[in-house]
C-alpha cells in the first residue's frame, strides 16, 4: 500500500491475462488467432504514410463504425469503437450498471474481468450458477430490480453459445436494464444478436477483433446497440478525452472487414481443427465441453488439471488454468494449427501412456 495511492486502490483485484513466453513455445492459452490477419492488412500497413500519425485520429472514427455498419447491416449510430473490448466493456459498465442498491446479474463463471470492472467502479454483483451442463441459465437471471446482465455468448472458460432465440426470449423478460451480451467469440459456430436491437433498444452487443479476425495486437473492439445506448457510451468516451482507435488500427480494422472470404475460411479452419482435436481429447479419456469459440473447456481424468498444465509447459506447450475455486479441475485450450494441437495431442498422449 502506498501514501500516494487513492484509498480503495489496495483493495482491487488486478486481472492476470495468461503468461506471454519469452521464448517461443506452442501458445494455447489466450485465444488468439493462430492465423494471420488477412491479407490486405498488411498491406495497408505496408502503405500507411507515417505522416499521418502527426495528427490526431478522427475522434469519431467514421470510416471504421461505417465498415461496421455495413457488415452488420445496422447504421453508424448504432456502432462504437474503442481500444479492444475491453475498453469498450470498461465504458459500458460505468455507463448503464451503476444503480445504487441494484447488483448487476452475471453468471458464476465468465469472463473474469467483469467483476474487476465492478469492483474498479462500485458496482455491485449478483453470481448466477451455470447450470449441470455447464451453460449461463438464462432463465434465472433476476427480472426486476437488479443494475443489469452481462455475459458472454460464447461464454469464457465454457465455450457453450446460446442461440438467438434464447437470447430474445431474455430480452422479452428484461425490459428495464441493459442486457450485455459479449459477442468476443462470435466467428466460431454462433448466432449474434445483433439482429434483436432493432426491437430492443436495451441489448447491448459487444465484439472484437482480436479473435476471428487476427488482430488482437491491435486492440480494436466495437459495440452495436440502439442510438441512445451508443449515445451513453459517448458520454463516457468523451469525458475520458480519448480517441475511440488509433489510426493504423482504423485502417487495419477496416481491412480487416473488407476481406469476407479470408475472414470465413479462417474460422472454417478453427472450426474444423476443433472439432478433430475434441475427439482426439475424448479418445484420451478427457471430458470436453462442447464448444462454438474458438478454445475448448476440458477436464483430464486421469491425472489432475495442475500436473497437466504442467507437463504440457515442460513440453514447450502453454494452456491456461484457472485457479477459481470450482474450475480447478479444467484447462481452457485455444484452438491453434492442426500441427499444435498434433503436438498437444501426442504430448497428452505421452503423460496417459506413462501411467
Ligand atoms: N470478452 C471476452 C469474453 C474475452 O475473453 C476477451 C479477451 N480475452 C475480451 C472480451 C477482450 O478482448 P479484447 O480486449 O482483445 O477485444
Amino acid at each position: 500500500m502506498s501514501k500516494f495511492w487513492s484509498p480503495g486502490i489496495a483493495a482491487l483485484t488486478p486481472y492476470v491475462p495468461g503468461e506471454q513466453p519469452r521464448q517461443r513455445m506452442i501458445k494455447l492459452n489466450t485465444n488468439e488467432n493462430p492465423y494471420p490477419p488477412a491479407p490486405g492488412v498488411e498491406k495497408v500497413l505496408r502503405q500507411f504514410s507515417c505522416e499521418q500519425l502527426k495528427r490526431y485520429p478522427d475522434p469519431e472514427s467514421l470510416a471504421l463504425r461505417d465498415m461496421l455498419a455495413r457488415t452488420y447491416n445496422v447504421t453508424r449510430d448504432q456502432v462504437f469503437v474503442g481500444n479492444g473490448s475491453d475498453e469498450v466493456l470498461a465504458f459500458a459498465f460505468r455507463a448503464f450498471f451503476l444503480h445504487e442498491g441494484e447488483a448487476l446479474a452475471i453468471p458464476e463463471y465468465t469472463y473474469s474481468f467483469y467483476p474487476v470492472y465492478c469492483q474498479l467502479y462500485g458496482i455491485e454483483l449478483e453470481k448466477i450458477a451455470l447450470n449441470d451442463r455447464w451453460e449461463v441459465p438464462l432463465t434465472h437471471f433476476p427480472e426486476k430490480g437488479h443494475a443489469g446482465i452481462a455475459f458472454a455468448n460464447p461464454n469464457a472458460p465454457t465455450g457453450h453459445a446460446h442461440s438467438r432465440a434464447d437470447i430474445k426470449a431474455l430480452l422479452e423478460r428484461q425490459r428495464e436494464r441493459v442486457v450485455l451480451v459479449d459477442e468476443a467469440y462470435y466467428g466460431f459456430g454462433s448466432e449474434s444478436a445483433v439482429p434483436l436491437i432493432e426491437e430492443h433498444p436495451n441489448l447491448l452487443v459487444t465484439g472484437t477483433f482480436s479473435k476471428s479476425r487476427s488482430l488482437a495486437g491491435m486492440r480494436i473492439g466495437f459495440a452495436i446497440g440502439s442510438k441512445e445506448l451508443i449515445e451513453g457510451l459517448e458520454r463516457i468516451k468523451d469525458s475520458f478525452n480519448s480517441f475511440p482507435v488509433d489510426a493504423l488500427a482504423s485502417a487495419a480494422g477496416i481491412a480487416a472487414l473488407e476481406d469476407t472470404q479470408h475472414y470465413e475460411e479462417c474460422c472454417h479452419a478453427i472450426m474444423a481443427t476443433r472439432e478433430a482435436t475434441v475427439q482426439t481429447l475424448k479418445d484420451l479419456d478427457i471430458e470436453v465441453l462442447p464448444s462454438q469459440a474458438n478454445f475448448l473447456f476440458v477436464r483430464p481424468r486421469r491425472h489432475d488439471a495442475v500436473s497437466v498444465a504442467a507437463h504440457l509447459r515442460a513440453s514447450g506447450i502453454l494452456v491456461r488454468h484457472f485457479g477459481t475455486p470450482g474450475l480447478s479441475d479444467w484447462l481452457r485450450i485455444s484452438i491453434g494449427t492442426d500441427a499444435e494441437m498434433t503436438a498437444l495431442t501426442d504430448a497428452l498422449a505421452v503423460q496417459a501412456s506413462a501411467d
